[in-house]
């Protein structure tokens, strides 16, 4: 006698058009490509600190700053409505480069300054 199970396994995403499996040990409906952009459009700011603090770890600088320290610097600066792609973008800049990320070491400026300022890029440069 065939029994059906009620579940099978791997699912698949809950994303419609998404063929990507879903492991049952996740407990989410939706793929782990879906749960990263899903995570990402809703907490932007973890998202982008997450991104600064990579980028900062694979150059070799110092990263004092924790998610309040950036999250409040965000919202202060600008930085938070003002950060993307274009020239007129803000970016994170190190004010003296020879020291890493801290509080008193960040500042807001657009890409375009930066460039003027700096030979190379900033590290939240996003291409
Ligand atoms: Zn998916």
């Amino acid at each position: 006698m065939k029994s059906r199970k009620a579940k099978s396994y791997p699912r698949k995403c809950a994303v419609k058009f998404c063929r990507r499996k879903v492991h049952k040990s996740e407990k989410s409906p939706i793929c782990s490509r879906h749960r990263a952009r899903r995570w990402k459009e809703r907490y932007p700011l973890r998202y982008s600190f997450n991104k600064l603090r990579n980028r900062a770890r694979e150059r070799g600088h110092e990263f004092l700053l924790t998610f309040k320290h950036y999250e409040k610097f965000a919202l202060e600066s600008g930085y938070a409505e003002g950060k993307g792609k274009t020239a007129e973008s803000f970016s994170i800049n190190r004010i003296d480069e020879n020291r890493g990320y801290s509080v008193d070491n960040i500042e807001c400026i657009t890409l375009s300054e930066n460039s003027s300022h700096h030979a190379k890029l900033p590290d939240d440069y996003p291409f």
